[in-house]
């Protein structure tokens, strides 16, 4: 395997493993690693802490100084069960200019340009290191990427910059909202509905916490947008419950009722705070439901939390993007991304990679050849930057 292959071989290479986040990603990981040790590279791997079947993985190239720029991606794929695909979703398929296949725009087709730049680093040489981490669990909540930085932290010199290859166009995005996810579980008390006034019907006093989400989106949205987040669609803090299940029949009241509450919110606001207002809220239908019967409850799990990505002022990350892309305009995105676990843990973050947004989680996701050359021409650019 000492041949230096294309970005495109890569790509075909990465979309060829199923790495849906469900199921393992080790294939992909062993080949990376093999792939960079085969050209004298160490790649270093972060197994996941409770399952064995996914790892992280990720390499330095150039002199052993602080500095470096981190080429960031994800190797999960979200599922394609029940998606209407033309061709095999694990197979890319070239078409009218278009590259078919799971994870070619979000964002394999960014992974494969960050391994190629990062050989092509090693042979060029480079006095400015580059950072290749590819992590795992992306598509369910970046919860791969806190330990992820964690590891590299304790391996390397500490790198400056960090550029997120989530599909933007090739544009440089300097900011998106932050994201806490809870598993809400109410757990009533069950009687015949004919004596409802006994019994504590789960799935009522859940309808108050997410009323009472109704009425924080509809005050959020009331309110005038300060100019440093005017520039997100929509400019205001979401709550939302997008799954419910509960009760067992017409006329009894429900012992259960469970859904998820998520909250999207803008950079700059506090995910401690809006916790405390939810808690708060629950401990008061809580006090309700246990004047009716002691020991029903209302319990919430955290689910993921992602923190957002502020935009910086005079970010080193941002400059660098728009010195090699030309990208002078401002962006932000209403998508998360790994990038907020990279700024709170103090990189100057950018999220720039080939692709369309639109393109991802759908059937016959693509990535447009054209793209995947821009991207291709923004790592030469890097490379040359770094020499
Ligand atoms: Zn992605």
């Amino acid at each position: 395997m000492t041949d230096r292959l294309s970005p495109r071989a890569i790509l075909e290479k990465l979309v060829s493993f199923p790495t849906v986040s469900s199921d393992t990603n080790l294939p992909l990981i062993d080949w990376v690693e093999a792939y960079l040790k085969s050209h004298g590279i160490a790649a270093h791997r972060h197994p996941h802490e409770s399952d064995p079947a996914k790892a992280a993985v990720f390499a330095h190239v150039g002199p052993e100084v602080e500095g470096a720029v981190v080429l960031s991606g994800h190797t999960d794929v979200v599922p394609v069960e029940g998606q209407p695909w033309s061709t095999d979703p694990f197979e890319v398929v070239e078409k009218d200019g278009k590259l078919f296949g799971r994870g070619t725009c979000d964002m394999k087709g960014f992974d494969a340009l960050a391994i190629w730049a990062v050989v092509e680093a090693h042979y060029a040489g480079v006095t400015r290191p580059l950072q290749l981490a590819l992590s795992y669990d992306e598509e369910i909540g970046c919860t791969g990427a806190a330990p992820l930085i964690e590891s590299m932290q304790a391996q390397f010199p500490k790198a400056d910059v960090v550029i997120v290859g989530e599909p933007t166009m090739m544009g440089a995005v300097t900011g998106h909202k932050g994201g806490i996810g809870f598993h809400v579980h109410v757990k009533g008390f069950e009687v015949h509905s004919s004596l409802m006034h006994t019994g504590v019907n789960a799935i009522m006093y859940g309808a108050k916490l997410i009323a009472w989400a109704n009425e924080m989106n509809a005050q959020n949205s009331a309110q005038e947008p300060e100019a440093s987040v005017a520039d997100f669609v929509p400019p205001w803090s979401t709550l939302h419950v997008g799954t419910i299940q509960g009760g067992t029949a017409h006329n009894i009241t429900a012992l259960d009722c469970q859904f998820d509450l998520t909250f999207r919110l803008l950079p700059g606001e506090s995910a401690d705070v809006w916790v405390a207002r939810t808690k708060a809220k629950v401990a008061e239908i809580e006090a309700e439901m246990q004047a009716v019967v002691p020991g029903t409850y209302i319990q919430m799990d955290e689910v993921f939390s992602l923190p957002g990505v502020v935009p910086e002022a005079d970010g080193a990350a941002e400059a660098l993007v728009r010195r090699l892309t030309g990208d002078n305009a401002s962006h932000v995105v209403s998508y998360g991304t790994e990038g907020g676990h990279f700024q709170s843990a103090g990189y100057s973050t950018v999220i720039c990679g080939p692709g369309d947004i639109a393109q991802a989680h759908q059937p016959d996701e693509f990535l447009s050849v054209a793209q995947f050359e821009a991207g291709q021409r923004f790592m030469q650019k890097l490379l040359e930057a770094c020499r």
